[in-house]
């Protein structure tokens, strides 16, 4: 009780003055029961959207095609479902028709897994299974509500979702779940490209993300997130062993944890020729993945497949940093190591680690000069000249950073301008 904030009690209290009933669902009920610190708090009411729209003053239809409303109670944003049962599932994505019920049981069997199908009601916080899920969580079993092959029939996407639910919690998929997952496998493929992308990132940034790739490989849906992963398991097998291993990346870099490995396994695609990286572009985009995420995913990609200068020396190091363009170094090496590209010697690391410390330049901002400065002292009139000098200048200093000087530089670029 004490990890469920004392608003929802009063939430849950104004359904009740009103004659209806509001009990908290879901994700956080798992979360709770196996200790872990809840998400978002769902609810599901017997009342309709249009009752709770009656009962609050600020809500929003957020997916009221689904019976989803959110209200805005106290400084809180709550999502409330009302309880349904769903249609036929012709197309095998979304349900053809959703009605509503006003039995909470019903409302818990179309859900997709026993563990996320608890409910807990308030005040009493009394926990409510249906399905015996309270028994899966206690055995560490992701298993499907009713007949699983007619589950994954319904919805694909909740093959996804099992993999993501175990490469979260650890959890063995029970066995009638994992032979429909297998035999439903090719249903993956209608579905929706966001569906599956956000089902992706939770995966990989799951503790036991490994496996769960893995798996999908086996069953053979790995082509939808990754385009041509080999089946071939030899190259697989390391990497996906070597993501729990791997240091975690620190905030400030660029690149979460499900993006280094996301981009390790791109890597695996592109290894054999590296031409393919700008497909890749396109690839994500179908994917769906927002700008910023193809970024990052390509540059921390970049990163992971520059050559590792083979003398370790200070310019080398450098040259390899500003490469890495502030992707950590010491991750980049991990990736490689588990795709068996070589990796940074003994003493690279060692320069890589001092000369980083001490700070390299990565774009012209890094310069000691700016293009406005540049086109004064040199009485030029600004123009694409502007550009090319100052990349010739972050060379220079790349190689040499103590020269990031104004005077230095301006003297660097008088020399640039009269060879020119
Ligand atoms: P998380 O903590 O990652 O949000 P969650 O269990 O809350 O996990 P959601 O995707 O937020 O997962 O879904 C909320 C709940 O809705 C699930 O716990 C499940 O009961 C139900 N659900 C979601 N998607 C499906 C689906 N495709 N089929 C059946 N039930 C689903
Ligand atoms: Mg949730």
């Amino acid at each position: 009780a004490q990890k469920i904030p004392s608003v929802f009690f009063r939430f849950s209290q104004e359904f009740g003055d009103a004659g209806f009933q509001a009990v908290l669902v879901g994700g956080a009920i798992r979360d709770i029961v196996l200790g872990d610190e809840p998400g978002d708090f769902d609810f599901a009411t017997d009342a309709e959207p249009e009752q709770v729209m009656q009962l609050f003053p600020s809500v929003i239809p957020t997916g009221i095609q689904h019976g989803t409303v959110t209200v805005r109670f106290h400084k809180h944003s709550i999502e409330v479902t009302t309880y349904r049962v769903d249609g036929e599932y012709s197309d095998r994505r979304r349900p053809d028709s959703v009605s509503f019920t006003r039995s909470l049981a019903d409302d818990l069997q179309r859900r997709d897994f026993t563990i996320n199908a608890l409910a807990i009601a308030l005040p009493d916080c009394q926990v409510i299974d249906e399905t015996g899920g309270l028994q899966d969580l206690d055995s560490r079993t992701i298993r499907a509500i009713g007949t699983p092959q007619q589950r994954f029939r319904e919805d694909a996407l909740r093959i996804w979702r099992a993999l993501r639910f175990s490469a979260r919690l650890g959890f063995n998929i029970e066995p009638a779940t994992a032979a429909a997952m297998q035999e439903e496998a090719a249903g993956v493929r209608a579905i929706a490209a966001e569906r599956i992308r956000d089902e992706w990132i939770k995966l990989l940034s799951g503790s036991y993300a490994g496996e769960a790739v893995l798996y999908a490989a086996q069953i053979r849906i790995l082509d939808t997130v990754v385009p041509d992963i080999l089946t071939d398991t030899d190259v697989l097998r390391p990497v996906c062993q070597g993501f729990e291993t791997a240091p975690n990346p620190a905030a400030e870099n660029p690149g979460a944890l499900w993006e280094w490995r996301f981009a390790t396994l791109l890597a695996i695609a592109v290894q054999k020729d590296q031409k393919r990286v700008n497909e890749l572009h396109r690839f994500l985009n179908e994917r769906r993945y927002s700008r910023r995420d193809v970024s990052v995913l390509l540059h921390t990609l970049r990163a992971i497949l520059a050559d590792v200068p083979e003398t370790a020396d200070i310019v080398p190091a450098r040259r390899y940093l500003h490469c890495l363009q502030k992707a950590d170094y010491l991750l980049v090496q991990h990736y490689r190591r588990l795709l068996g590209l070589p990796t940074a010697s003994r003493k690279m690391c060692e320069l890589l680690h001092t000369e980083s410390d001490r700070g390299i330049a990565y774009s012209p901002a890094d310069l000691a000069v700016n293009g406005t400065e540049l086109a004064r002292i040199l009485d030029r009139p600004p123009g694409p000249w502007v550009g090319r000098c100052l990349s010739s200048l972050l060379q220079r200093i790349v190689d040499c950073p103590e020269d990031n000087t104004p005077g230095t530089l301006l003297a660097y670029a008088r020399e640039w301008a009269g060879s020119f």
